[in-house]
């Protein structure tokens, strides 16, 4: 699996959004803390932002290597900046193509999306081949067949939540009649569609077997995989051991602040 990031709100450089923080994307692509699936996030990085000033259209970097070797991205995240992006790091799923056209995000017009799992595409194209309105997939990845899906319930006129809630239903609804069909031994169904879609102005996601966690503040809303921040999770069975009062921690005692 993958992880990705949508942030809308004030203006912040890429790097503010997507390298600085201490959990965040960068990080996230060789150590991320809540992925279900997969461990490393290394086939290829891409982030998408906007500059409505000038255009509106997004502008696009996409590479097929991890983001923590990309010395030109490095480079620029810092000089750049935007009040919306769209970021994610990838896991291929075994099977797609590591190229730059199957990385997201994905983009049509204004739009721009990320899909985090894995569809069957005999599914996806089945259902492309009954929509010839459809725009053409970037490539023969999965995540690529499913955003030609979502721009053509937006070409048809829907709502970007619309389009997104009516693809992600249909595509699960087919692909749980499949694995119903084919799972007979009782394996867990391999389908995950968690996406992030945003128009500048707005953003939709979706959770389907893996994690999804946001972040509203004065200055915008950031809706990630998981946490960017050093947050600390509670673990299962901490306690202060004072009956009903809240888990104690140290002062400082140790990074994080040890439970005790
Ligand atoms: N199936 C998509 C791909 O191959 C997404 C993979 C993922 O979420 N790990 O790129």
């Amino acid at each position: 699996m993958c992880r990705h990031l949508a942030w809308l709100g004030a203006r912040r450089t890429l790097a503010e959004v997507v390298v600085d923080p201490p959990f965040g994307l960068m990080r996230q692509s060789w150590a991320p803390r809540r992925q279900r699936h997969g461990r490393i996030n290394a086939d290829g990085f891409g982030v998408g932002w906007y500059a409505p000033a000038v255009r509106s259209e997004p502008a696009r970097y996409r590479r097929a290597v991890p983001m923590w070797t990309d010395a030109s991205f490095a480079s620029f995240a810092g000089a750049v900046t935007s009040g919306c992006v769209l970021a994610a790091v990838r896991d291929a799923t075994v099977g797609m193509p590591i190229e730059e056209s199957a990385t997201a995000p994905f983009a049509h017009g204004s739009l721009l999306l990320s899909h985090n799992g894995r569809v069957d595409s005999g599914i996806l194209t089945a259902l492309l081949a009954g929509r010839p309105d459809a725009p053409a997939p970037d490539s023969r990845c999965d995540s690529a067949l499913l955003a030609a899906l979502v721009w053509e319930r937006t070409l048809a006129g829907a709502e970007l939540a619309e389009a997104v809630a009516e693809v992600v239903t249909t595509v699960g609804a087919k692909a749980a009649t499949r694995e119903a069909a084919t799972d007979a031994d009782g394996r867990a169904p391999t389908t995950r569609l968690n996406v992030l879609v945003t128009d500048g102005r707005q953003i939709v996601g979706t959770t389907w077997d893996e994690t999804l966690w946001y972040r509203r503040g004065p200055a915008g809303v950031l809706v990630a995989s998981e946490p960017d921040d050093d947050t600390v999770d509670v673990p299962d069975g901490t306690g202060s051991g004072r009956g009903r009062e809240a888990p104690m921690f140290q002062p400082s005692a140790s990074p994080g602040g040890a439970p005790f």
